[in-house]
């Protein structure tokens, strides 16, 4: 049986379907983890495409899966996401993100009733743009027991491996006694001393950090009058690293920096995350080949420009072997998040490269259905290079 044949005449056959669910996405923004129509909207789409479809996933009331199943092959993951950004719409055009994979959803569907063996998994996930939705869905088990997970980003380069960094932020909120700063400072602990200490102490840290890696922030509070020795006052950091691992080499460098500054004034001091970490993506070296070689098959070679950006599909790829490439959707040279962007991605020739893009995605994801020696070496390269 030819697969790949099932698989580009499904993308032709569907792209009418896949252009109005482009279309809908594109003309209902919502914003991260309020997603309640396009979730609904999405889940409904495979409904009625004979998807077994489970919504509420996890818990996250705008995310959902639908799955179809023959036998016991493996099973492939495509990472389907659909909001927007607050005040100027799918300007990160994720709802190319929703129709190229809801394609190749369908398209793997078909080769699947064809009697290919396997499952194709499509994760909808919420709350791309703030790092919300991934990390609950990994943590919850939603990607678990997949052999390989994919999905492309609509840019203005086709880049097989962009740096997807990782970043993340913590609070530290540090604890003294308040005393008259004027008749009995002795008496107090200057919890403000103890972040002037920590702030200094990660600054000179900053120095010494390996390139690309960041580390910044504000002062959430720092006391509430100036004649009160301040006993209550936070900072609030972000850190991100282009190293997946290093990153966490950071993050417990300045949490040691916090102890001292803590332990030099008297002060407790304590540390808890105030937003998710998005780890920096672990691209899967041998799946970016195959998609690359998958790709160059359909005439289309990397266009190779630089890129730096986060994404919670690093979360995924630090346990399933991930593919998470930029796809190529317009010539005019423009970032993400921009009205330029916005103004490319809603056009017929973005919709249809999306949908080539699909077909290259699904043949390399057939390749992991198909060949239990490709698939293998996508866990080995993983196991080798995992960064916790
Ligand atoms: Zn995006």
């Amino acid at each position: 049986m030819d697969y790949k044949e099932i698989i580009s005449s499904s993308i032709n056959k569907n792209a009418a379907d896949l252009k109005a669910l482009s279309d809908w996405v594109f003309a209902h923004p919502e914003t991260s983890m309020l997603e309640k129509e396009t979730s609904a909207y999405l889940a409904e789409f495979f409904k009625q495409r004979g998807f077994e479809v489970e919504t509420n996933l996890c818990g996250l009331e705008t995310a959902f899966k639908a799955t179809k199943k023959n036998g016991n092959g493996r099973r492939v993951c495509l990472m389907q996401e659909y909001d927007a950004l607050p005040g100027i719409g799918h300007a990160c055009g994720h709802h190319l993100i929703a129709a190229s994979c809801a394609g190749a959803a369908l398209a793997l569907g078909d080769a699947l009733d064809a009697g290919l063996e396997g499952e194709v998994v499509l994760i909808g996930s919420p709350g791309e743009e703030t790092g919300d939705g991934k990390p609950p869905l990994v943590d919850g088990g939603a990607y678990d027991n997949c052999d390989a997970a994919m999905s492309l980003h609509p840019y203005c380069n086709n880049i097989y491996k962009p740096q997807w960094i990782s970043i993340g932020g913590m609070d530290f909120h540090f604890t003294g006694r308040a005393a008259h700063a004027g008749s009995s400072p002795s008496d107090g602990v200057n919890a403000l001393d103890a972040i002037v200490l920590f702030y200094n102490a990660f600054s000179v840290l900053r120095q010494q950090l390996k390139d690309g890696s960041r580390i910044h922030g504000i002062i959430l509070g720092g006391g509430t009058a100036a004649n009160i020795i301040p006993d209550d006052c936070t900072i609030r950091l972000e850190f991100r690293s282009p190293d997946a691992k290093y990153y966490y080499d950071i993050v417990d460098k300045v949490c040691k920096c916090a102890d001292a500054a803590a332990m030099a004034t008297g002060c407790t001091v304590e540390y808890h995350e105030f937003e998710p970490t998005c780890c920096g993506v672990l691209h899967n070296d041998i799946l970016a080949k195959e998609y690359a070689a998958q790709m160059a098959a359909l005439g289309i070679q990397e266009s190779g420009a630089e890129f730096l950006g986060s994404t919670d599909v690093g979360n995924v790829s630090v346990m399933t072997p991930t593919s998470h490439p930029l796809l190529q959707v317009t010539d005019l040279q423009c970032g993400l998040h921009t009205t330029e962007f916005l103004g490319e991605v809603q056009t017929q020739e973005a919709f249809d490269r999306m949908m080539v893009g699909s077909v290259a995605m699904c043949n390399t994801l057939l390749r992991v259905l198909e060949d239990a020696d490709f698939a293998a070496s996508l866990k080995e390269e993983l196991e080798a290079n995992k960064p916790m």
